[in-house]
This record gives structure tokens, C-alpha cells and sequence, in this order.
């Protein structure tokens, strides 16, 4: 089993309903996001997955949330933006964009909301 893992950033504003606390304010974070993708097969360069085309494929998600007030775009305006249901829809985002490519799939997705504090999703 292979595994390659990219780091990206996006900076983003949100605010937690319901929830009892300070992050129920209006406040925004430096995100970092690590991709994880695995498959056991490697192609006939010794590649398991292109880094450039991972990276096209994870920018194009991230760049929808990047500079954003998250509350206000789907998902997140029905669902809380919570690190837990953004590192899903960042997974369910990345994942749709591997469709076609059976041999490899999105292992993990790790949201990093500040240098101390992240949240995997890994179905
Ligand atoms: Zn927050």
C-alpha cells in the first residue's frame, strides 16, 4: 500500500451555532489541510498518483472556501462549519474529483484549524 499526502492552505471566517462558547463569535483561521491519498498499484513511471494533479484537484475545492465566510456557503449554511463537517466535505469534494480514477482513493483528509488543534475524517 502506497500512501502520498499533500499539505494546503486556505484562510476562511466562520462562526459555530449553538455553540456556547467563543468560537460562537464571528472569528476566521489560517486552515492547513493535509490530503491523503492510498492505492497499492503504481503506474508504469512509478507513480501512484501525479503531485500536479492532486494538487489541481485539491485547489479546486479549497479555492471555493478560500477568502470565504463559510456560514453563508453550502454546506455550511445549513450545517455547522465545524473542522469535523468541513475535513467530510473536503473528503466527499477531493473524492468526487478521483471518480474516475478506480486504482487510487482518498484515504484521509486532516484539518488543521490552528498549529495545535485537527480533525481527521477517514471514512
Ligand atoms: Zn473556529
Amino acid at each position: 500500500m502506497f500512501e502520498v499526502t499533500i499539505e494546503e492552505s486556505f484562510a476562511a471566517g466562520h462562526a459555530l451555532r449553538n455553540y456556547h462558547g467563543r468560537c460562537e463569535n464571528v472569528h476566521g483561521h489560517n486552515y492547513r489541510c493535509h490530503v491523503t491519498i492510498e492505492g497499492d498499484r503504481l503506474d508504469d513511471i512509478g507513480l501512484l498518483v501525479d503531485f500536479v494533479a492532486l494538487k489541481k484537484i485539491v485547489h479546486a475545492v479549497l479555492d471555493r472556501m478560500d477568502h470565504q465566510w463559510l456560514n453563508d456557503l453550502p454546506p455550511f449554511d445549513a450545517i455547522n462549519p465545524s473542522a469535523e463537517n468541513m475535513a467530510k466535505h473536503i473528503y466527499d469534494q477531493v473524492a468526487e474529483g478521483f471518480k474516475d480514477k478506480p486504482e487510487v482513493r482518498v484515504s484521509s483528509i486532516r484539518l488543521w484549524e490552528t498549529d495545535l488543534a485537527s480533525v481527521t475524517y477517514r471514512p
